[in-house]
């Protein structure tokens, strides 16, 4: 577990990010939750984790306030699931949870596991820019039973 941000460490983290041009986007469906994206990425507390143990109801999401669009993530998730995506595309979303393309996942069955301050997705609908969907295009399908990272 990281150390706690100070705000004003936050803040200049939150200043820096807002010039972001790009955003990291999870796409939950395909997430496993391996942690590698927490890892490389060099931002603290930008990717947290969620969830139990049981493989449907966990995954990571992206805060968006401090993702400074590095890249990182998406270069190095193994299972190809994030993609990043103009920063216009996810205006007013606080994280990417907000900005999934489709509700399949547990979380929005149980917005519960994830913390109260970040459940700003509940009632609302998938995202459906075409934009967004066009980068995820060519993603790498994760098949139950038979996954294998990219
Ligand atoms: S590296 Fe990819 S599969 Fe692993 S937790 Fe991050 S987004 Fe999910
Ligand atoms: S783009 Fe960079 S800062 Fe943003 S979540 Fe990925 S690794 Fe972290």
């Amino acid at each position: 577990m990281p150390a706690p941000q100070s705000d004003a460490r936050r803040a200049a983290l939150v200043k820096g990010a807002s010039k972001a041009r790009v955003k990291a986007l999870i796409d939950l469906s395909a997430c496993t939750g391996c942690e590698v994206c927490i890892a490389v990425c060099p931002v603290p507390q930008c990717i947290e984790k969620f969830g139990d143990e049981e493989p449907a109801a966990k995954g990571v999401y992206v805060n968006y306030d401090i993702c400074i669009g590095c890249q990182l993530c998406a270069k190095d998730c193994p299972w190809d699931t994030i993609r990043m995506v103009p920063t216009v595309t996810v205006a007013g979303d606080q994280t990417s949870l907000d900005s999934q393309l489709n509700h399949e996942h547990a979380v929005f069955q149980k917005p519960e596991l994830v913390p109260e301050e970040i459940r700003g997705f509940v009632n609302r609908t998938p995202k459906n820019d075409p934009a967004v969907l066009g980068l995820f295009g060519k993603q790498n399908p994760v098949v139950p039973g038979l996954m294998s990272p990219k």
